[in-house]
């Protein structure tokens, strides 16, 4: 069996028990990002010999009897979102196209103080915005499950590189689902931590009150062993909580007698699928048998997540990214004669893609004297009902069970032209971000040989609950080995 197959766990013990080198294991994965990358494209960028370098200087230090970290020797894929020094971090998008970062973002850090191997930065949504990874101002990436479909988005590059076993683990961001989503579609498993859990120091911002960084691997292991290492405070992000974390490995015990499993009825409507509902409901008698409790919960604010959303993470991402002006960061449209105010427009112009310069236009709308109070606070307050709603979920249960997706992943090319379309895809997985919950999805079932996925939400900071709940699912199905071939 190649290194490959190898989960990010199984990689880890092979180095530290020397039954394989650093080397070998990126070598490995280099050669099956060559054998399939033509076909995928999950990466912008590609980062081979850094990573064989870093791999040797591993193997050193491993030989010179140095404890090299938990992911000592594990290959990993970054969302082309977060920082790395010295290697381009373009966001997929023209504006960051050449742009060279000088510092790491938190999590590249911690990744590198734990013994990883960055093999790549994964193409995703121009800044985020997007389900499908059509959005990325370079090329789409295609779903391993059959290249005729998007992967889902915005982490799509890092999800269909894990999916396509070009690296065991990866690296996301969700803002309104963009790690669960692609997760569903992809038949990976993907977890959005707690607002405040994982620090976004360095990680390019979308829309501030919403963003976190999460793992994105094949099994919930594997998950769990990366959140442990991101995980922790950090100072330079004023949001990151400051508190002592439980071991994640230690919750997966398998056993979920007695858990309370809710089920919120209003997840189930809004565009979601017979046969996505069906899968869902098969996964909680599945939990049911191994021993949780089940309990209808009613959450009735959830059909107004998705209009909230599309308020307010328009509007913070019309703020984040008034700083693309062409003075300090990436492109310049400078033509002669033009004052500084024809320089902004014509950057900003030419350096945004359409749904980036759309997202702008309604959020600086949204924002402004005159219309502040109809919609931001208004969308401000709903999010709070939303938020109640979960508090008052959470009083009756400890984990939620819904759907990720109402479908599975779509044509390219097929939602193009129906934005509503393409943003109903996220219709169970924003009201979690509203509430800052922490929420996993993973693989439940397969409709015309594509994946489905089964979203849990857990309450506030409580992962263990939701990796364990996850974790025992996980084990008593065989959705989890099942991969895509290429
Ligand atoms: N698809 C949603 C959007 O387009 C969410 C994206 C995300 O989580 N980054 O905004």
């Amino acid at each position: 069996m190649s290194l490959s197959q190898l989960s990010a766990y199984q990689i880890a013990q092979q180095v530290q028990s020397k039954k394989a080198s650093c080397r070998e294991v990126v070598d490995d994965f280099l050669g099956r990002i060559e054998a399939v990358e033509e076909r995928v494209k999950a990466f912008v960028t590609v980062t081979g010999d850094e990573a064989r370098r870093r791999a040797d200087m591993l193997d050193r230090r491993l030989a010179s009897g140095e404890d090299i970290g938990a992911l000592g020797g594990v290959p990993i894929a970054v969302k082309d979102a977060l920082c790395t020094r010295g290697v381009k971090t373009t966001c997929s998008s023209k504006m960051l196209e050449n742009f060279v970062p000088p510092y790491d973002a938190h999590v590249v850090e911690r990744l590198a103080v734990d013994g990883a191997i960055t093999v790549g930065k994964a193409n995703m949504d121009e800044f985020a915005m997007g389900s499908s990874t059509e959005n990325s101002a370079f090329f789409p990436t295609r779903n391993p499950w059959d290249l005729e479909r998007v992967p889902g988005g915005s982490s799509g590059g890092s999800t269909a590189a894990v999916a396509a076993l070009e690296a065991p683990l990866a690296l996301g961001s969700d803002t309104g689902g963009s790690i669960r989503q692609p997760a569903a579609y992809c038949g990976c498993v993907g977890l959005k931590p707690t607002y405040g859990l994982v620090s976004r120091y360095g990680l390019i911002a979308f829309a501030s009150s919403l963003d976190q960084i999460g793992p994105i691997a094949n099994d919930v292991r594997d998950c769990a062993l990366l959140l442990q290492s991101i995980a922790g405070h950090d100072r330079r992000d004023t949001t990151s909580i400051n508190r002592s974390l439980p071991k994640y490995l230690d919750a997966l015990t398998g056993n979920i007698r007695g858990l309370k499993v809710g089920v919120p009825q209003e997840f189930f409507a809004q565009g979601v699928q017979g046969y996505v509902s069906d899968a869902v409901h098969k996964a909680i008698d599945k939990m049911a048998e191994l021993g949780a409790e089940v309990v209808e919960v009613s959450m009735p604010s959830t059909e107004y997540a998705l209009a909230t959303y599309y308020i307010i993470a328009p509007s913070e991402a019309s703020s984040n990214l008034a700083r693309y002006d062409g003075v300090q960061y990436g492109l310049r449209v400078h033509e002669m004669g033009d004052d500084i105010v024809q320089m902004y427009s014509k950057t900003r112009v030419k350096g945004f893609g359409h749904e980036v310069q759309h997202r702008i236009m309604i959020g600086t709308h949204a924002l402004s004297s005159g219309f502040y109070d109809a919609y931001y606070l208004k969308a401000q307050k709903v999010r709070t009902l939303i938020r109640r709603d979960f508090e008052a979920a959470f009083q009756k249960c400890d984990v939620l069970a819904t759907p990720t997706a109402p479908t599975v992943a779509f044509k390219l090319g097929e939602n193009a032209n129906d934005p509503f379309a393409m943003k109903l895809a996220d219709v169970c997985t924003i009201p979690v971000n509203m509430a800052g919950l922490p929420a996993i999805s993973l693989p439940c079932g397969f409709h015309e040989k594509m994946p489905i996925g089964l979203q849990l939400i857990g309450n506030l900071l409580d992962e263990s609950t939701l990796l364990r709940a996850a974790h025992a699912y996980e084990q008593a199905t065989d959705w989890h080995t099942q991969r895509a071939v290429l």
